[in-house]
């Protein structure tokens, strides 16, 4: 099967769909196949840019091979609802992390609770959607990713769907066609309103990776920079691992710890309140501070503006 490995981070596959499944069926019917962030514009099954309108669509006769779906950072499980043609389909929300950033793995991730941890007994819980083993899914809030909104990066516009479409997803700077997000794509398929939720739906939580609240606490612009590593290993070396950090841990401790506001942070993302600027073409959503968190931040940068008059930089 003809290929290309050098595409970041991505293997290209130059066959149709279908033939693929069926290639790799007749390897192992083991095989798992998981149709990967199914909402994103480009290179996803229900894409606006090079997608179809259906999964049967896409897989035709093999359809009776594909499981499950992974929601993509820029969809959650509520908007997968909205499809009751997707009510076959177990739900899982992987990352997506093919940059060379670390930070990107388990973004989003799948909770299992199984008696062996094996690959047979993974598999046959999502097969299943057996809420007994596969407890719930982690997803960013949808408004994080990419592709979430409508837009055009070049220009800096962004879109809700209802503003899109009163101008026919056509940017209003440059005249070229918006790249249609997830939200609006959702829209167009969706055959129920929002706010439905399947009788076997397994459960999520919404969570922002700890990095980023870091960076909005210390108002950085962006993830590479030290400062914000430096407290974020802090906090691990703490606390033992960064899921711990954004569900278990409690205000409390997280006080001996971290400041006060940034354990607030921590404490809202566990209620899912954290609120997101929503990202477009490409561009990721932007965590929003409320009055008191941007008091902080200010307090933050006069001190680092200070740090670097003092240091000379
Ligand atoms: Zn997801
Ligand atoms: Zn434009």
């Amino acid at each position: 099967m003809g290929g290309n490995l050098d595409q970041d981070g991505r293997l290209l596959l130059f066959k149709s769909s279908p033939e693929v499944v069926e290639r790799l069926m007749k390897i192992s019917p083991e095989i798992m196949i998981i149709p990967a962030h199914a909402w994103t514009p480009w290179f996803s099954v229900f894409g606006s840019k090079s997608g179809f309108d259906s999964v049967e669509e896409c897989y035709q006769d093999q359809t009776k091979h594909i499981h499950a779906l992974e929601t993509g950072l820029s969809s959650d499980p509520t908007m997968n609802w909205r499809l009751s043609s997707l009510d076959k389909f177990c739900l899982v929300s992987n990352s997506d992390s093919h940059s060379a950033w670390p930070w990107r793995l388990g973004r989003e991730f799948n909770a299992f609770e199984l008696d062996e941890i094996t690959y047979s007994e993974i598999v046959d819980a999502i097969k299943k959607k057996d809420k007994k083993r596969f407890l719930f899914t982690g997803e960013v809030n949808p408004a994080y990713g990419k592709y979430h909104w409508t837009g055009h990066r070049n220009c800096m516009v962004q879109m809700s769907p209802k503003q899109a479409l009163d101008v026919n997803n056509i940017c209003p700077k440059c005249g070229k066609k918006l790249t249609v997000g997830v939200e609006q794509r959702v829209e167009e398929l969706a055959d129920r309103p929002e706010g439905f939720v399947p009788k076997d739906a397994i459960p999520f939580k919404t969570l922002i990776p700890l990095s980023e609240l870091i960076k909005a606490y210390l108002g950085i612009k962006t993830l590479y920079s030290q400062t914000i590593w430096k407290e974020y290993n802090r906090l691990i070396e703490s606390f033992g691992n960064e899921f711990n950090i954004l569900l278990d841990v409690s205000r409390e401790e997280l006080e001996k710890v971290a400041d006060r506001n940034l354990a607030e942070l921590i404490m809202l993302n566990r209620e899912g309140k954290i609120k997101i600027n929503p990202g477009y073409d490409g561009v990721y959503g932007e965590p929003i501070l409320d009055e008191k968190s941007q008091e902080v931040k200010r307090i933050k940068n006069s001190e680092q503006k200070q740090l670097l008059e003092f240091s000379g930089l």
